[in-house]
């Protein structure tokens, strides 16, 4: 702690060698109707240091988190997870992720907190694996890829792992994915499937999706976070409410009968984390329109792993009150650590 706070990374990327090796075969033999998990995962699946990185939940790992200053990690799977599979191979692939990753933070309970992950191919299977992820695996909350095979959060067919996740005070941390098939093919034929941009635009439509599905007026207890400063919403915010005052009715999921405007759901639902955005005018925005309660620190170990980034974030124009907040305490609140 040698900051004067403790930096706990939210948002750190983990998977089995097995479940990556699968990823890779997957997209070489085009056995998946996915062009964006095809064309990402052609890139990624050939970097050889990543996949080391991304699969090492033990010294490796520690040893770079000592030599970027990072106290904690949150580890949860790697996108896309288990949304890509069947409900069977889902399910099991959540369980046994999960008995992994619980595996490791008993062996480094200092080092180590986790995710879960739950499949929503199967939606009470799901809320039964939220459960026992968080009340017998002590893992602190859940990790949700963004879209399954194309389906996002906001159908009500899945509100039971919300129903779940709120029963259970754990927050449901939202990953970005590769956009879905229906959406995919401008992204992929400029190359932007992935980081640069397509995550962005993947997972904004969800959160948004989401926030305008009346879902947090059902679960108003419910805590969701996403990375990257919030996937552009914040930004956006004076626009999305008010043109959302004009929605106009008979659309899906009805958003003209909110009980909040879009930017409420925002500031009392959401937390956003600074995930590869070390960039001060942005995380000192995202803190000025969510609060500063509600931004919290991550990495996005090992795809962004920049130990410059966390001089750049250990040196925001803020308070040193409010770096402890950003890097240590909101995090330790949210994910109840
Ligand atoms: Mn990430």
């Amino acid at each position: 702690m040698a900051a004067g706070y403790k930096r706990i990374a939210t948002e750190e990327a983990w998977a089995p060698a097995e479940l990556l090796d699968t990823y890779r075969a997957m997209a070489a033999k085009k056995s998946i109707d996915d062009p964006g998990f095809i064309a990402l995962w052609s890139r990624l699946g050939a970097r050889g240091q990543l996949s080391e990185r991304l699969a090492d939940i033990g010294e490796r790992r520690i040893a770079d988190m000592d030599s970027s200053g990072i106290d904690l990690q949150i580890l949860s799977l790697t996108s896309p997870g288990v949304q890509v599979f069947d409900a069977a191979t889902a399910t099991s692939l959540a369980a046994s992720t999960n008995d992994q990753v619980a595996e490791a933070v008993r062996k480094y309970p200092t080092r180590f907190a986790a995710l879960g992950a739950v499949a929503p191919q199967d939606p009470a299977a799901a809320a039964r694996e939220a459960e026992r992820a968080v009340r017998k695996l002590g893992l602190k909350g859940i990790i949700i890829n963004s879209h399954t095979r194309g389906e996002f959060l906001d159908d009500p067919k899945f509100w039971e792992i919300f129903e779940a996740a709120e029963a259970l005070q754990a927050p449901i941390y939202i990953h970005p994915q590769a956009p879905p098939p229906q959406m995919s093919a401008p992204y992929v034929e400029k190359g932007l499937e992935g980081a640069l941009w397509g995550f962005a635009a993947e997972t904004g439509l969800h959160l948004l999706a989401i926030l305008r599905s009346g879902a947090l007026d059902r679960f108003p207890g419910l805590r969701i976070v996403v990375g990257h400063a919030g996937e552009a919403l914040p930004f956006w915010l004076y626009r999305l409410d008010y043109m959302n005052k004009t929605a106009r009715p008979g659309i899906r999921n009805g958003a003209d009968r909110l009980q909040r405007t879009l930017s409420e759901y925002m500031r009392e639902n959401v937390y956003v984390t600074t995930s590869g955005m070390a960039w001060a005018p942005v995380i000192t925005f995202v803190q000025s329109v969510l609060g500063m309660d509600r931004v919290l620190y991550a990495m996005d170990y090992p795809y962004q792993f920049e130990p410059d980034e966390v001089t750049t974030t250990d040196n925001l124009p803020i308070s040193d009150a409010d770096k402890t907040k950003l890097f240590q305490t909101n995090a330790e609140r949210v994910f109840r650590l």
